[in-house]
């Protein structure tokens, strides 16, 4: 057979890393729930010791995410964020951060409350391209943080134009990839040094798993990571990992279906009288449209929206919604809704979170992949009450 890595991503998240149990021939590689591996002599073994350490089912999801990443190397972690400080862990005290200022609030959390003793920390709007060249030569920083889709902005940075730049002053870049899969956007195809994603959305895709990755390209910076989640300990369980290469089978098929819904849906909200604004990357009143063109091959299944009104509306249209989940996360095959002001982004300030954009009538949702028309309705009836 062809190395399934040449396959297109459709077929490698089907084929890589599951190939059939060579001792069995089972079809499904099996959960290899065991925290040891026993040795023939002290020191002789089969490249397994402790789960900790390697486990051949997270082995399996690791060669399945690398090549969806194009990457050498992928380690998986068990969570976004276990994943996040694990590669904030691996700069040295003392370095500096500058990361995008519009983030995920836990890598807002973590760098702020966290990390705040061991690094100068430095934000920037990263899609504004002179603002990022000027921090960059007067800060000179080790490590540049972003997100392209932003969130829950949704506010598109020119991934290639920030690798270039960082290059000539010697600084890392690391891309949190969660929003677009790697079925979506390649950053390490960009020149970035390592991906990261919370396996918990779209790549498992199921709700029903925490877990998260990391990809890159550098054997030394891979060694080091995985060091550090060896000693610090937070490997993914095998029963979840083999939950992840159970759902990253769809991958492809969820993706496709979650774009097209939430094209529809952002279509049909930005000409609904009680909405004032929607935010999705593939209409063409999106800021950054083109370049989300030029450097995504899908516009992914987020979008967000103010509502015409206050605090109220927003909560009555957030309590009226019924197929749509009033839930945290996203990237599940269901339909969630939620409030970042009051819920994902509570951790970040007030007066930060006015300055982004995140007010009272702001309205974050992670279109799912039900029947679009179903979908519409809802919002629809929900709008209607307010
Ligand atoms: C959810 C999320 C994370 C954190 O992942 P967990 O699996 O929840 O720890 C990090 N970044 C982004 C963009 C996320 O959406």
């Amino acid at each position: 057979m062809t190395n399934p890595k040449h396959f297109n991503k459709g077929t490698q998240v089907i084929h890589v890393g599951n190939q059939p149990d060579e001792s069995t021939g089972a079809v499904i590689p099996p959960i290899y729930q065991t925290s040891t591996f026993v040795q023939s002599s002290p020191g002789e073994h089969k490249g397994y010791e402790y789960s900790r350490s390697h486990n051949p089912t997270r082995t399996r999801l690791e060669e399945c995410l690398a090549s969806l990443e194009n990457a050498e190397y992928a380690l998986v972690t068990s969570s976004g964020m276990a994943a996040i400080s694990l590669i904030f862990q691996s700069f040295p005290k003392g370095s500096k951060v500058l990361c995008g200022d519009d983030v995920y609030g836990g890598t807002y959390r973590i760098l702020n409350t966290i990390y705040n003793d061991r690094f100068e920390l430095k934000q920037v709007n990263s899609t504004d391209l002179e603002a990022v060249h000027d921090v960059l030569n007067s800060y000179k920083p080790d490590l540049i943080w972003l997100e392209s889709p932003t969130n829950p902005m949704l506010q598109i940075s020119d991934i290639y134009a920030i690798v270039k730049a960082s290059r000539k002053i010697g600084a890392k870049v690391v891309l949190d990839n969660t929003f677009m899969s790697p079925y979506f956007q390649n950053p390490l195809d960009l020149g970035v040094d390592m991906v990261v994603h919370s396996l918990t959305k779209y790549i498992n895709g199921h709700s029903d798993v925490v877990g998260g990755a990391i990809m890159l390209n550098d054997k030394e910076q891979y060694d080091k990571l995985w060091y550090l989640q060896n000693s610090i300990g937070p490997s993914q369980s095998p029963f979840d990992s083999w939950l992840v290469l159970r759902g990253i089978k769809t991958l492809a098929i969820r993706m496709e279906a979650h774009a097209k819904n939430a094209m529809i849906i952002a279509e049909f909200l930005e000409n609904h009288p009680k909405i004032e604004k929607v935010i999705y990357p593939g209409l063409s009143s999106h800021p950054q449209h083109e370049l989300a063109k030029s450097q995504m091959s899908g516009f992914g299944g987020m979008l967000s929206l103010y509502i015409k009104g206050g605090l109220e509306e927003t909560k009555r249209f957030l309590e009226e919604v019924s197929l749509f989940v009033l839930a945290e996360s996203l990237g599940g095959v269901e339909s969630l809704i939620e409030h970042p002001a009051i819920m994902t982004h509570a951790s970040v300030p007030l007066e930060e979170r006015t300055k982004l954009g995140i007010t009272d009538n702001f309205v974050r949702v992670s279109v799912g992949i039900e029947d679009v028309n179903d979908l519409k309705k809802d919002l629809n009836d929900a709008l209607e009450t307010i």
